[in-house]
């Protein structure tokens, strides 16, 4: 997804920011300072839903609640979501959902349903992986990693 930069909106605080005055206080910041209602409320959005939803499908929603969303606003919301570990962009699907344990280090790892296109996180340690200890092994550190497994939920198995 390609960020926009273009937009200089002077209440949006960089990821390395200043506070709203510019104060050196940046970096006591938690992140629930930088919680704008925006930001907060497409959290709120993609927990209630049911599925992941694309950056057009959160956008939608803001404009239904009278919200004068544009497109940044709902791509900017959604990466500080990824960036502050309160959710995921699931690849498979260039969709995000609200992480299921937010707080904690861990693999994001999704059971992408092909039925009904839910989504849900398995929670998986970020350490102990079979994956983690063949990187270990080759002297390979990992930064990033995500794991996406399509199948059939329990529901449209049943309904099979
Ligand atoms: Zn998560
Ligand atoms: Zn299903």
């Amino acid at each position: 997804m390609k960020q926009s930069n273009s937009n200089p909106n002077p209440n949006e605080r960089g990821a390395r920011g200043r506070g709203p005055d510019g104060s050196p206080h940046a970096r006591a910041e938690t992140v629930g300072d930088r919680m704008t209602p925006v930001r907060r409320r497409v959290l709120e959005i993609l927990r209630e839903a049911p599925r992941a939803l694309g950056a057009y499908d959160v956008l939608e929603r803001l404009k239904d609640e009278g919200r004068s969303a544009q497109p940044p606003t709902a791509y900017r919301a959604l990466d500080f979501l990824v960036r502050n570990g309160l959710a995921h962009r699931v690849e498979r699907l260039n969709a995000f959902v609200a992480c299921g344990h937010p707080g904690t280090e861990h693999t994001p790892s999704f059971l992408i349903c092909r039925g009904c296109d839910t989504v849900a996180e398995a929670r998986i340690a970020a350490r102990g992986g079979r994956l983690a200890k063949a990187a270990a092994d080759t002297g390979f550190q990992i930064e990033k990693s995500a794991m996406e497994a399509v199948g059939l939920c329990s529901e449209c198995r049943d309904g099979q």
